[in-house]
């Protein structure tokens, strides 16, 4: 099964990170929640552990 879960469409302008949801509205800001299919931290993304990496390295 394909995840259904959706993430808030305006999360980068509403939100410090994505917020998830099952709905297909946001729930903390109201906004449509859209399906995640490029999540930014999913593990089967091919760029996902270069940018992990990045994201490492500058903490
Ligand atoms: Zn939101």
């Amino acid at each position: 099964m394909k995840s259904d879960i959706r993430v808030c469409s305006a999360w980068r302008e509403v939100h410090d990170r994505p917020v998830y949801s099952l709905t297909e509205t946001c729930p903390e800001c109201g906004a449509d929640a859209e399906n995640s299919a490029p999540a930014p931290f999913d593990p089967a993304d091919p760029h996902g552990e270069y940018r992990r990496a990045l994201k490492r390295r500058r903490r």
